[in-house]
């Protein structure tokens, strides 16, 4: 489950100046739909929509059939979790960082999770920034090591609606590459909406969709998209 669909989705943060212009797609449960396209396209705006930090201003976004709009924030977050750009930690051990995907995992599926994103040496930790009475220093995480922080607390979340916001973009290609395996791995058998900058970051998807200047100007999987251009 966790079919998502968006229906002629129109928006503008300003109404002189539309962002998307009559946005239409479909991401079937357990698949994987990318979109790329230049920067300012409204490719993150689409994420946001769907996590409804706004509302569409026409047309439908719907998850198993049911119109965003009617559901709450809360129960929303129950079904998508978002990898973000920038993970933002909180002042508590990375473990609690984790724990935060679902605050009733037993200590063994935090322990598990953290496994997954190979960050496990560092669950004991507080973040930088951050101190105990006891003077103990916070760890200085790069933004890879972050990155894993998101993906475990995804992992412990298992949504069944995942959103990867160029989830990989910051990080030097060795780094991008490993941190790609934790997400497919994430990934795999839930309705995932990865948000790209580059089509060769995004070969498995099922479909791609080339947003410009917020229309759809092509769709495709990778191959058809190659042959094309
Ligand atoms: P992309 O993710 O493709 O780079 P965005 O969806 O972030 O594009 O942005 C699309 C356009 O909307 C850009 O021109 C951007 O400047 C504008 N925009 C994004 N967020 C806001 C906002 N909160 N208020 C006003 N304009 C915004
Ligand atoms: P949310 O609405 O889920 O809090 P935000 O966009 O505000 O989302 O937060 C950005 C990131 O920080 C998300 O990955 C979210 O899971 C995480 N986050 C938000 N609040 C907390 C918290 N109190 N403790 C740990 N992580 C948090």
């Amino acid at each position: 489950n966790g079919a998502i669909s968006f229906k002629d989705v129109h928006f503008a943060y300003d109404p002189a100046r539309p962002i998307l212009k009559g946005i239409s797609f479909e991401v079937p449960a357990g698949k994987t739909v990318a979109v790329v396209g230049p920067s300012g396209a409204g490719k993150s705006t689409l994420s946001r929509l769907l996590y409804r930090f706004y509302d569409v201003q026409s047309g439908t976004i719907t998850i198993d059939d049911q119109d965003l709009r009617t559901v709450t924030q809360k129960s929303l977050r129950k079904v998508i979790g978002m990898v973000p750009q920038d993970t933002v930690l909180f002042n508590d051990t990375i473990a609690y960082n984790i724990r935060y995907g679902r605050p009733g995992a037993s200590e063994g599926e935090v322990t598990a999770a953290a496994e997954i994103a190979q960050i496990s040496e560092f669950i004991r930790h507080l973040p930088e920034g951050f101190e105990t009475k006891v003077g103990e220093r916070g760890l200085k995480l790069s933004g890879g090591e972050k990155q894993r922080v998101a993906i475990a607390r995804t992992v412990l979340k298992a949504p069944p609606v995942l959103i990867l916001d160029e989830a990989t973009s910051a990080l030097d290609t060795t780094t991008e590459r490993e941190i790609q395996a934790a997400l497919d791995i994430v990934s795999k058998n839930r309705t995932t909406l990865v948000i790209a900058h580059r089509l060769s970051t995004v070969i498995g998807a099922d479909e791609i969709i080339v947003l410009k200047s917020g229309v759809i100007a092509e769709r495709g999987t990778h191959a058809n998209l190659l042959a094309q251009n």
